[in-house]
């Protein structure tokens, strides 16, 4: 009715709808049936409607520690008020050396020199270049070409896309950086598998065939999600991860995991390094590293990085990378993100989201059978459900499943040929229940 109609806008006008062209959406079809939220606490979101919504992604995978967590809302007004922001160039407040220290003993050792950023994106890019430049800076200028993955994301900027094996993000946007693509690990074979397949390793040797191709001479990288997250959830072959690494090794390439998904908590582990026991050359972060509530980034780094840089770099006022943002160390989003990590460390969430994994991949796992599901992926806290393709639609499915888990009160994240389901830490085993069952229901009812 047109009460219920006038409230789900929120008071928003249509002409304020128009002006935002929002990122990665169906603007068309948000605008005529906008999906508002206002309020978040814990697990759930208000909607403008006034409805409870479980938040079946954790935001977008950034908010493991739940929502409206007092903690960190009072250290970021405090950081507000006492220094709301400091220049990050030649300058510095404390408390991005206090993150940064405290960081590096959530890496896997050795990554112990961070560098900040404001976003996955710009993390993605940030550690590219130092790649190139750390070859540079060694005299193997010409290491310059970079190796990704198919259905790999590592985000938007050009680096991003350029290593990124999504094609949809990728083909309108003319030359990137020279890069060259590893198969995707996601296999027929491997469909239904519960956590890591079985089958795929070989996939790794790939990477022997383009060494052979372009000559290591000429690679600065291979920058991998440990679990592949906005290419639909997929995990690592069990062995592929430490064969690349090995042959990375071998090769003098760098290896980059971005962890931007897996860092804090998502698999169960700090990080995807070491849930799979690998240690890469650098990790990238962000999402739950402030939980969310500001954005932050981060590339931790392997000391001997660093310390190239540092060597033979000139006067010692002189930069040795010349790179870096404005919001580069942003002393709030340091204070957040120092809240989150207490929050993680006493309240033992990684250990709670560990607990959280077979839970998950028994109620996912149990959609198998139902119409049009195709294969069922999970891999820590994270699961995703894929879709044989409607005639003439491929997308149409996880869509219409999405759509009708909304009206339901789930929020869930639909793209390409999947819904994905990646609950915070702190959901309870009810939750999961509920949301998996509709899930099962919101299938059940495609036509
Ligand atoms: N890298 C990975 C693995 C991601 O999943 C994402 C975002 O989903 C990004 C990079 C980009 O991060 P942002 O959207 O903060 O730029």
């Amino acid at each position: 009715d047109q009460e219920t109609t006038a409230s789900k806008y929120a008071g928003v006008t249509q002409a304020q709808l128009d002006a935002h062209w929002m990122p990665y959406s169906g603007n068309r079809q948000f605008k005529q049936d906008p999906r508002l939220l206002v309020a978040a606490k814990d697990c759930f979101y208000t909607s403008a409607d006034g409805r409870q919504i479980f938040d079946g992604l954790s935001g977008l995978w950034t908010t493991g520690a739940g929502h409206g967590r007092s903690e960190i809302a009072n250290a970021v007004a405090a950081q507000i008020q006492q220094l709301d922001y400091s220049p990050g160039f030649q300058f510095g407040q404390p408390k991005s050396f206090i993150l940064a220290e405290r960081l590096s003993h959530w890496m896997p050792p050795g990554l112990n020199r961070i560098f900040f950023t404001g976003s996955g994106s710009e993390a993605a890019d940030t550690s590219l270049k130092i790649a190139r430049a750390y070859w540079r800076k060694l005299g193997k200028g010409t290491k310059t070409k970079f190796i990704g993955r198919a259905k790999g994301y590592h985000g938007v900027n050009f680096g991003g896309i350029s290593v990124g094996g999504l094609p949809a993000n990728r083909a309108w946007y003319g030359a990137g950086i020279e890069s060259y693509h590893l198969a995707s690990t996601l296999l027929p074979e491997n469909r239904f598998t519960r956590g890591e397949p079985e089958q795929g390793a070989h996939l790794a040797e790939q990477l022997i065939d383009l060494i052979q191709l372009h000559d290591a001479s000429n690679i600065a990288a291979v920058i991998l999600e440990p679990m592949a997250g906005s290419g639909g959830v997929i995990p690592p072959p069990k062995g592929y991860l430490q064969r690349i690494a090995e042959i990375c090794q071998a090769h003098d390439i760098l290896l980059i995991f971005d962890e931007v998904i897996t860092g804090f908590g998502r698999l169960g582990y700090k990080t995807g390094a070491e849930a799979y026991g690998v240690v890469p050359d650098m990790i990238n972060v962000a999402k739950q590293i402030t939980n969310g509530v500001i954005p932050m980034g981060a590339v931790a780094c392997k000391q001997g990085i660093y310390d190239a840089f540092m060597e033979d770099a000139g006067p010692d006022y002189q930069l040795e990378l010349p790179h870096g943002y404005t919001y580069s160390a942003h002393p709030v989003a340091c204070a957040a993100a120092l809240a989150t990590l207490d929050i993680l460390e006493q309240e033992q969430l990684i250990e709670r989201a560990h607990g959280l994994i077979p839970e998950i991949e028994q109620r996912v796992h149990q959609l198998q059978g139902l119409p049009y599901v195709s294969d069922i992926r999970n891999s820590g806290t994270a699961s995703a459900v894929s879709f044989e393709p409607a005639p003439g639609e491929p997308l149409l499915r996880p869509y219409q499943v999405a759509m009708a888990m909304w009206s339901k009160g789930f929020y869930v994240r639909y793209g390409g040929d999947t819904v994905a389901i990646a609950p915070p830490f702190i959901a309870e085993l009810n939750q999961l229940d509920d949301i998996y069952s509709a899930l099962g229901d919101c299938i059940a009812e495609l036509t």
